[in-house]
């Protein structure tokens, strides 16, 4: 494991001028000093300066940044454009003091301008994805199907690890970041595809997409004509309620406060959009009912009323809305709700965050101990994104996905501060920074 030594920011600054000395002698073609270099790095695009939104002490901005030398197992990708995960909006938009510069971000599409010397998969040229979550191929978990708990996390290195430095001198991390003109992390977090999909759109399966397809897709696979209810129509339920479409549910059910979000979970393929403020307390029972069987007969196929598959993708607020805001800012109602939801052998899949730190969800104690609801909660809704990235890729290209209708608000590099915003206040579905698209 490489560990990266502190240096204070005097430290920092104190040799500021001879690192610069050594940017300005690689960009200018000559080669920088040998002790700028770590021993196993490529030289090409050290000392490279790019920008990028980076939260620092008590606030966030677009920086200047001149790029650190990267170790054998990483790569560097060009970004084209990158999806905001809501996870990383107080990270960004945070008011708190960061002590460590960061560039917060969950991944991004782009292209690999430099790889280190043992990368293997990765060719300069490719056009990947940096997934929101790593496939080392290798790791326990790996071995036993969850790559969703990959234990590589930064290429099982120091995730302080510093990928760039200010003009100052600096340090700055963020091995997955994607609002920025370029993204470092290592191997097992890229993955190449061979597509002609615009950027934005392919913006929506890096990382919020990703789980959303996944839930459907992954560790409990919808069977066709089966009900399926989706809570939360963010841009993760909304890829779900497509996921489940693609598989052939026969019925789905969005939830969900905000109008615009409701409109669009019908258009893209909900049988039946409900808002949980308008049903209060008859939310379940009002499922139950659109879920219910033509027979109570069990012969005849009749059985118990709950949903077959309960995707539950609502979270704790962040931030309070800016438009309608849901019955419970702490999530825990949605998760217990989920759970009521299913039908006694159904599926639940929990993909949500933000829940109060320390709250707590009970469960009826006989059916946690001998019931027969199957609940799957992982990162990323337990996808394998080797796997699973080139087949969604293939879902947009195909029409089945409809990656162009999620994408509801662009921004620029200059402007990621707003996008940040778009998404934690859920003023647009899904916002995307777009960089070389
Ligand atoms: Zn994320
Ligand atoms: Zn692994």
């Amino acid at each position: 494991m490489t560990r990266w030594k502190h240096v204070s920011r005097r430290q920092a600054l104190a040799s500021g001028a001879a690192a610069i000395g050594g940017a300005a002698s690689v960009l200018a073609g000559g080669s920088a000093s040998p002790a700028a270099q770590s021993p196993a790095t490529t030289p090409g695009a050290a000392r490279r300066a790019f920008r990028a939104f980076v939260r620092f002490g008590t606030g966030a901005s677009v920086q200047q940044l001149r790029l650190l030398p990267i170790s054998p197992r990483q790569v560097v990708v060009e970004t084209e454009a990158a999806q905001i995960c809501y996870t990383t909006t107080r990270q960004a938009l945070g008011t708190n003091m960061a002590p460590q510069a960061v560039i917060p971000g969950h991944g991004g599409v782009g292209r690999v301008i430099e790889v280190g010397s043992q990368v293997a998969r990765i060719q300069v040229g490719d056009r990947v994805f940096v997934s929101g979550g790593p496939q080392c191929g290798e790791c326990n978990h790996c071995l036993n199907g969850r790559a969703d708990r990959c234990l590589m996390a930064n290429g099982g290195g120091d995730p302080n690890a510093p990928i760039a430095e200010m003009l100052d001198g600096t340090k700055v991390t963020g091995f997955r970041g994607g609002c920025s003109e370029l993204m470092v992390t290592f191997e097992d977090s890229i993955v190449p595809i061979f597509t002609k999909v615009p950027a934005v759109e392919l913006a929506m399966l890096h990382d919020v997409g990703l789980a959303g397809l996944a839930a459907t897709m992954t560790v409990a696979p919808v069977e066709p004509g089966s009900d399926v209810v989706v809570l939360g129509a963010g841009p993760l339920g909304l890829s779900a309620v497509q996921g489940a479409r693609i598989k052939g549910a026969a019925r789905i059910v969005a939830v969900e406060p905000i109008r615009g979000r409701r409109e669009l979970a019908r258009k893209l393929g909900a049988t039946h959009v409900l808002d949980p403020n308008v049903e209060g307390t008859n939310l379940v029972t009002r499922i139950q009912e659109i879920c219910t069987r033509p027979t109570t007969r069990p012969l005849a196929g009749g059985g118990p009323a709950g949903a077959d598959y309960v995707i539950e993708a609502v979270g704790g607020d962040l931030f309070a809305p800016k438009v309608e805001a849901g019955p419970d800012p702490t999530g825990i109602l949605s998760l217990q709700q989920a759970w009521q939801l299913c039908s006694p052998t159904g599926h639940l899949v929990t993909t949500s965050v933000g829940h109060p730190q320390g709250s707590v969800v009970t469960f009826p104690a006989t059916q946690w101990a001998n019931g027969s609801k199957n609940h799957h909660p992982g990162n990323l809704a337990g996808a394998q994104p080797k796997r699973d990235l080139p087949r969604f890729v293939r879902l947009i290209e195909s029409g089945l996905f409809d990656a162009k209708s999620l994408a509801t608000a662009v921004f620029p590099l200059d402007r990621t501060r707003e996008a940040f915003e778009a998404a934690a206040y859920r003023t647009t579905v899904a916002s995307v920074v777009s960089i070389q698209a």
